[in-house]
């Protein structure tokens, strides 16, 4: 049977991980500069991960939903304490766009409304709802479109304070990622957060933080809308939350109460899947991993900028982002096959930087030194064949 190709293909053939390295079948080392796409936060095959995940093996890898599931309540208890927001429930599901679709269903059962406001370059999954809050015509399939979503200029407060003059009384929900990810590393102004948290109180809207990528301290905060000091009233989560087992959940907040029905998925909450999560969580919280994503970030940030031909850096934490002129278009190719390292792109034309919240200050200087190399050696073969 011949595989689907989801993405298109680079000649590699990854055969193991550990930390911020991974290994091709040749015994290569690459430099993972892009955390499998935000995915990996703890670092590849952590020993405590993988030590969690055997030990849960051997007691019961799955039980449906319908009975007591101990190390889900351990779960809630560690995410509540992690991430501040003890008064929210958790449900559980399998992945980003499964939780986004839950968040926006949730909206719409909780005000009894349909529309739905989202940004320009956003993404919010491939499922139904959730595609289609996605700012990518090309794949909301002819039976995901619907008028029910309203697309607004990202950080335009004019636009959503005349939105909600306009339409508030049926909008459900504003959804919008703290900082946007496949869309370039955007970053939602502490401002217009705060402007979307009074705008849903006025209304009676949900926010909801889609947190798949910038969330689970990736930024330097568990969530990067607390930068802005705001709560959401749904956060929807993925990628770091199982280092690459897959898992997803949403937070609730108190004043929504879901009743029996409106939510459910048959391997969500699964034991491997909570266990995975939990070392996660046990690790972040030993090693202070988003404290050093702060840091660690700041630093990376900061010699970026410094660096000549790399235009608009910017970012939070280990989410960072940069512009590259026409003159450096062949850079990440170079730095994937000519210095072993992974990056992250965005078109048309953005470097993205998702590594693990675990990367040591060696690695992030490993790959400056690289990157800088692999800058001079474009710019170098540009004057020879000037
Ligand atoms: N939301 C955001 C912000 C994402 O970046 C992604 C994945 N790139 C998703 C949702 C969808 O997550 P998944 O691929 O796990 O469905």
């Amino acid at each position: 049977m011949k595989l689907f190709d989801v993405y298109p293909l680079n000649n590699i053939t990854i055969t193991k991980a550990q930390g911020s390295y991974v290994w091709d079948e040749n015994g290569v080392q690459y430099l993972d500069m892009y955390g499998g796409h935000a995915v990996i936060s703890i670092g590849h095959t952590h020993p405590h991960w993988v030590r969690r995940i055997e030990d849960q093996l051997e007691k019961i890898a799955f039980y449906s939903n319908s009975i007591h599931i101990p190390i889900q309540l351990e779960l809630a208890k560690k995410l509540g304490e992690v991430s501040g927001k003890q008064d929210y429930q958790l449900f559980l599901c399998n992945s980003g766009a499964e939780a986004n679709e839950n968040a926006l269903k949730l909206a719409s059962f909780h005000t009894g409304r349909k529309k739905i406001i989202a940004f320009s370059k956003s993404f919010h999954g491939r499922t139904s709802l959730a595609v289609a809050a996605t700012d990518n015509k090309s794949i909301v399939a002819p039976v995901n479109e619907t008028d029910n979503i309203i697309f607004l200029p990202f950080n335009d407060q004019q636009a959503l304070q005349d939105c909600f003059a306009k339409e508030g009384k049926e909008i459900a929900a504003v959804i919008i990622e703290g900082i946007q990810g496949v869309g370039g590393i955007n970053i939602a102004d502490e401002s217009f957060l705060k402007l979307i948290r009074q705008l849903c109180d006025d209304y009676g809207a949900v926010y909801i933080a889609d947190s798949v990528q910038c969330g689970y301290g990736r930024s330097g905060m568990f969530f990067s809308h607390d930068y802005a000091g705001v709560n959401a009233d749904i956060y929807s989560m993925a990628k770091g939350m199982g280092n690459g087992f897959p898992i997803g959940g949403i937070l609730i907040a108190p004043h929504i109460q879901p009743k029996y029905g409106m939510l459910g998925t048959t391997f969500g909450g699964n034991q491997l899947a909570c266990a995975a999560a939990l070392a996660v969580l046990e690790v972040i919280q030993q090693d202070q991993l988003i404290d050093v994503a702060k840091q660690r970030g700041q630093y990376l940030l900061n010699r970026l900028k410094t660096i000549e031909g790399l235009q608009n850096v910017r970012g939070r934490g280990l989410m960072i982002g940069f512009d590259v002129p026409e003159a450096l278009k062949d850079l990440k190719k170079k730095l994937l096959f000519d210095h072993n390292v992974f990056t992250g792109e965005a078109k048309p034309n953005v470097i993205r930087l998702l590594p693990s919240l675990a990367i040591t200050r060696k690695q992030v200087d490993e790959f400056l030194d690289v990157l800088k190399e692999a800058i001079a050696e474009i710019t170098a073969h540009a004057t020879e064949n000037a």
